[in-house]
């Protein structure tokens, strides 16, 4: 109940985009001896450390970085060398500029890039996002997939497209048999779905499927937001989306509007266990309409 409460407290800062509401506390938490997770406030943050030097899934925001800093220097005097961002949003690149300003190579899919590059509106919280300081733009960016080796790991990096946003990736540490989802993956809340920055449900449990493909019944699976967790409990995550995208799209196909789908509650089945964070039942039964109409209006173009 604590690890729920903690994650909705941090979700709920990550889309208010405060980045003082919840305390700046790091917990770090160990999956090998050379990998680890790092909570704070934003999105969760993977750590492969070695002797090849550091390499960091994300880095929450701006003020977290001299907290994420000390985190990492119990766990290794190496440089960060490499920071990977799964996407955009503030609460995974807010310490970009930071740790490119000491010697770190920020690397991420091309969207991100452009996204960061530009101003940004996210118009399911009606909030404007200036465009990122160019020194928090990543320098090595790339269409489909990279690799990395170091460390004694090969790191995975595969993009999914049009998932949470158009600039989505899943980072597979292939030997410790790790999976970090972005936010693809919301454990225990209602998951945000960004339509106006190119996501889609759609795109969003195609990214499921490739990571239950990648994954088997030993592989961590690290979620963007909420406690870790393993391939039974994305498994769920995925019949829960699923089940819910097939019911109101058979709304849609009844003729329902999406006033009529909202008004339906079609989440209520799941409201106890996953209502808990700042995406309301109602704004998930919003965002898979939405996100159904946009996907029949592009079809019959
Ligand atoms: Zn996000």
């Amino acid at each position: 109940m604590l690890r729920k409460t903690l994650a909705v407290t941090l979700a709920a800062a990550v889309c208010l985009g405060n980045a003082q509401a919840a305390d700046d506390t790091i917990r770090t938490h160990a999956i090998t001896d050379s990998l680890f997770v790092l909570f704070g406030n934003g999105g969760n943050i993977a750590v492969l450390t070695g002797k090849d030097g550091t390499y960091l899934v994300d880095d929450q925001y701006a003020p977290m970085t001299p907290h994420i800093r000390k985190a990492l220097k119990a766990l290794s005097d190496a440089p960060v060398r490499f920071v990977f961002n799964t996407h955009w949003h503030t609460d995974h690149t807010g310490g970009n500029a930071n740790f490119a300003r000491t010697g770190s190579l920020l690397v991420a899919h091309d969207n991100v890039r452009t996204r960061l590059s530009s101003d940004q509106f996210i118009s399911a919280f009606q909030r404007e996002v200036p465009a990122a300081d160019s020194s928090a733009w990543p320098v090595l960016t790339f269409d489909q997939r990279i690799s990395f080796h170091l460390n004694n790991e090969t790191v995975h990096s595969l993009h999914v497209a049009r998932a949470h946003t158009d600039g989505d990736s899943l980072v597979h540490f292939e030997k410790a048999n790790a999976l970090h989802m972005g936010d693809t993956f919301f454990n225990g809340i209602y998951p945000f779905i960004d339509l106006s920055s190119g996501g889609s449900i759609d795109g969003v449990l195609a990214a499921l499927q490739t990571a239950l493909t990648l994954s088997d019944a030993r592989t961590v699976i690290i979620p963007g937001h909420g406690p870790i967790t393993d391939r039974a409990g994305l498994k769920r995550y995925q019949q829960m989306l699923q089940s819910l995208r097939d019911q109101v799209a058979a709304q849609l196909d009844q003729g329902q509007s999406i006033e009529q789908v909202v008004a339906s509650r079609p989440t209520r089945a799941y409201d106890d266990e996953l209502s808990g964070g700042f995406i309301t039942p109602q704004a998930f039964a919003r965002t898979l309409a939405e996100s159904l109409s946009h996907s029949r209006a592009d079809q019959s173009e």
